[in-house]
């Protein structure tokens, strides 16, 4: 055979968490021919790994990216990424997957990095069907919600999401969630949740995930699962006990984290649920009407979530102020003319999104988990890794660093420096875990007829660069990656050579 690419002096790292050995890879017309101690024979290309890791390429379970070239992804190794995570269905507009393949069939296919992957989403079908009305639906609205899952679980979708601590989401009874898992049952898609509450509540949450799969007989999936709050730390233990049990008892809950102990949201969040109902002429109305109210809730998230500590909340932008980016809510309370203290900052943000109460208008980075809860949660052998990030332009806006460091840090800070996980063990939970989870067969691992996404780097080079205050930086020490056998990072430069598919669910 005349492989396309053949790679050499490579330490394999399958994917499987077994133990590294050296090899060689022959690719051919976009898949892995061959995995051996040495492949012959010709080659149209060779690339010589110098004795670097050879694993697949990471696969991201949950992001928000658009169909794109998403580059942030591809320099830190990503090859697939599957997006419509929390509830937001594509482009937070229309979930309809027809639209993008109608796209496709005029010739107007995008040009896509990392292969794309949808899931249908819950807020934004809500919001098709029922505005963002505070309510249970009607039968007929129930009806119509769940013909759209049915519909784009068909066209393959990878599953159903919910972020049910969003508006409209957050309306919505466990009851209504079950019936629409249901549309679930006898494929391979799984329900996934950004869940109700992630702070005080985290461990009622994960029983209403467990309640959810048993109502609905359909595999579920904790999406960035974490414990925010200064007061509520120590939760995990409960709630990884929790999944333990349950996957005992043979029940399908898997899991995902970002290794960051920042979140990231709009500035919404700090306030109750109920107070983002409705449009922005309504919230305004409301936060006129009902401050002092709305202010209590937020002085209480306040002292939870953060000790009062306003340095912990930095927004990413700030529409009404837009020289609010990177700074701190404490900055934000003396910009407002007020003191930084918790009722500085209660009034401050709600000044703010009074000034715009558009969803995204607003958006800021939460530092309220806490390392060590996030290294057990690492430390589970479920749990996939998952940044949680969208498509971002180099420079644009504030972002978490999650959007360039999630994958590598991983290895290099919580394998290598601290030595918390196996380096295959690592890659397992960015490659072979998150694609048994989609159903992917023919990616996740490198072994022969399997698809050719691949990544070589450095074990000992690669690390994250991203950081809180910079985070538009390339993390290093990723020289190669091919997706779908072509070569689209070359020496840590993107070589213009982007062949990403439009993966569907396949139910085999
Ligand atoms: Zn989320």
């Amino acid at each position: 055979m005349k492989y396309d690419i053949r790679i050499v002096n490579a330490n394999i790292i399958d994917g499987t968490g077994k133990k590294a050995f050296a090899g060689e890879v022959g690719i051919k017309d976009g898949f892995i021919r061959k995995v051996d101690r040495t492949v012959s024979g010709e080659a149209a290309a060779e690339i010589d790994a110098k004795g670097d890791a050879l694993s697949p390429g990471f696969i991201d379970l949950h992001t928000h990216c658009a169909q794109d070239i998403s580059i942030n992804y591809l320099q830190q190794g990503v090859t697939t990424v599957l997006s419509g995570n929390c509830g937001f269905g594509y482009g937070r507009i229309s979930t309809r997957i027809t639209d993008i393949k109608g796209e496709a069939q005029d010739g107007k296919i995008p040009v896509m990095g990392p292969n794309f992957a949808l899931l249908a989403g819950h807020n934004t079908i809500r919001m098709m069907v029922m505005n963002r009305d505070n309510r249970a639906p009607t039968r007929s609205e129930m009806e119509k919600m769940k013909k759209i899952v049915r519909e784009q679980v068909k066209e393959g979708a990878f599953g159903f999401s919910t972020g049910l601590s969003y508006v409209p989401g957050a309306y919505s009874r466990t009851e209504e969630i079950i019936e629409l898992t249901k549309e679930l049952r006898g494929t391979k898609g799984f329900y996934c949740s950004h869940m109700r509450n992630e702070g005080a509540g985290v461990v009622e949450s994960v029983e209403e995930m467990l309640e959810i799969e048993k109502g609905a007989q359909a595999p579920v999936h904790i999406s960035h699962h974490k414990v925010c709050g200064i007061k509520n730390w120590g939760k995990s233990r409960k709630t990884i006990s929790l999944i333990k049990k349950a996957r005992k008892e043979g029940i399908d809950i898997t899991l995902d984290q970002y290794p960051y102990t920042a979140s990231c949201g709009t500035i919404q969040l700090l306030m109750p649920t109920y107070a983002g109902e409705g449009g922005p002429e309504e919230i305004r109305a409301r936060l006129r009407d009902r401050r002092k109210e709305i202010l209590e809730d937020v002085l209480e998230k306040l002292d939870n979530y953060y000790g009062n500590d306003l340095s912990r909340v930095v927004f990413v932008n700030c529409q009404p102020h837009p020289s609010l980016s990177g700074k701190t809510l404490a900055d934000a309370a003396k910009l407002y003319g007020r003191k930084p203290d918790a009722v500085g900052g209660a009034e401050t943000a709600l000044d703010i999104i009074q000034a715009n109460p558009v969803h995204g208008a607003t958006m800021m980075v939460s530092h309220s988990m806490s390392e060590e809860e996030v290294e057990y949660i690492l430390k589970y052998p479920e749990t996939c890794v998952a940044s949680d990030g969208w498509t971002v332009p180099l420079n644009s806006g504030h972002p978490h660093p999650r959007l360039y460091g999630t994958f590598p840090r991983v290895i290099s800070f919580y394998s290598r420096e601290k030595g918390i996980l196996r380096i295959e063990d690592a890659v397992k939970r960015m490659t072979q875990l998150p694609a048994l989870r989609m159903g992917l067969t023919d990616r996740g691992v490198i072994k022969e007829d399997a698809r050719a996404d691949i990544a070589i780097w450095n074990p000992e080079k690669i690390k994250d660069k991203a950081t809180y205050k910079k985070p538009h930086q390339y993390p290093t020490g990723i020289d190669y990656v091919i997706v779908n056998g072509q070569l689209t990072l070359k020496k840590g430069k993107a070589t213009g050579n982007y062949a990403g598919m439009f993966l569907t669910r396949k139910d085999r």
